[in-house]
């Protein structure tokens, strides 16, 4: 049972070598009266959350990884053996597992079945998952959108970035993207549908990238990266602009977050700044799922994934996000069957 453990907690950008791959030992049987899962993992998601779960004084609803341990994340597997009414062997499910090839889950509330279809599975932990989810409720429910907004995206290629500037589209918004290379850029405009894009890394200064994009002012941002980009957006708002504050992605090796200095331009402009978690607005979930799945049946939004291959290639794609290193949504592919 080849494994991906973490060695210590970290401080600063993440690395390959605070975590290893090790053999243990796997479990193929269910313990009679655990009500768990034996599941053989098929796809693992790598999430830039995760990150803080490195760290030795994280809190929030989940604790954070402990040093010789298993990584947990999101995943799709094959439920191999059931001590649990509500699965049998042979089903495929998604939700929390370990970075392992086959996991004993004795805690199933968040795993849910999913049907082998014409959808592929990796995308329970991308369009249908935990991002595609978070880019439903951040958009529709947080931005507060209307037909002919001005729409700014922030890595914009990636997980939940590239959903966003679509449903954007959807709603008859102008989108613009920003991402951290030319095959991003090009993707986002040429493939994605975004009306412009551009290589923030290229920019020596952003806030007049932001007036070149947008001369009229932006309506819309929706933040996944935090620090100097947030700081120049904010000086690029309209009047009562939204900006959602998804992820900053840009401060997780950061000890200390970098200042935001336009903050006056939230009174200036009148704009509406809110943080959102997705568990928030779970209850929406089976809309998402449903809106999503016909938007993709029937053409309407296509979704770019990076899939690294083998469980021993999973530390480098988790690394990876953090460089810009990912395409599309990272996903590590343990085993497809
Ligand atoms: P991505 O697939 O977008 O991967 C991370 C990307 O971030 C990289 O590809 C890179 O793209 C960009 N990036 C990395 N470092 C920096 C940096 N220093 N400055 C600017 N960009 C950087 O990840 P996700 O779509 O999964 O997540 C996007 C954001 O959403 C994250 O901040 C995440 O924490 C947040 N999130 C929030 C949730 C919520 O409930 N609020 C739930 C899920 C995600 P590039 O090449 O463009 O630089």
């Amino acid at each position: 049972n080849k494994q991906v453990v973490l060695k210590w907690f970290v401080v600063g950008a993440p690395t390959e070598k605070d975590m290893e791959v090790r053999e243990g030992t796997a479990t193929l049987k269910a313990p009679t009266g655990s009500g768990g899962l034996v599941v053989k993992n098929l796809y693992l998601s790598c999430d830039p959350y995760m990150r803080g779960r490195m760290r030795e004084s994280y809190s929030s609803y989940i604790p954070p990884f402990q040093p010789g341990n298993v990584i947990e994340g999101f995943g799709v597997a094959k439920v191999v053996d059931s001590d649990n009414p509500n699965f049998s062997a042979g089903d495929y499910v998604t939700g929390h597992t370990g970075w392992e090839e086959y996991s004993l889950i004795t805690r199933t509330e968040s795993l849910r079945k999913v049907e082998k279809n014409d959808i592929p599975l990796s995308f329970h932990v991308g369009l249908l998952g935990m991002p595609g989810f978070t880019a439903y409720a951040g958009f529709y429910e947080v931005c507060a959108p209307k037909k002919g907004d001005y729409v700014f995206v922030s890595a914009a290629s990636g997980a939940v970035g590239q959903l966003v500037g679509q449903l954007a589209k959807l709603h008859g918004c102008y989108v613009v993207g920003s991402a951290g290379s030319k095959q991003k850029v090009q993707l986002l405009k040429d493939k994605l549908g975004f009306d412009e894009a551009f290589n923030y890394k290229e920019e020596s200064d952003l806030n007049a990238a932001l007036e070149r994009y947008f001369p009229e002012g932006i309506d819309i941002y929706f933040d996944n990266v935090g620090g100097a980009m947030l700081d120049a957006a904010l000086l690029n708002m309209k009047v009562h602009g939204r900006v959602a504050v998804c992820g900053m992605v840009s401060q997780h090796s950061y000890t200390d977050s970098e200042g935001i200095h336009n903050m006056y331009a939230l009174v200036r402009k009148r704009i509406r700044v809110e943080g959102f978690l997705q568990s928030d607005y779970l209850h929406l979930y089976p809309k998402f799922l449903d809106c999503v799945s016909n938007y993709y049946r029937e053409g309407k939004i296509i979704y770019l994934e990076d899939i690294a291959e083998g469980l021993e290639n999973g530390p480098s794609a988790f690394v990876g996000l953090f460089s810009g290193k990912n395409v599309g949504k990272q996903v590590v592919c343990v085993a497809r069957e």
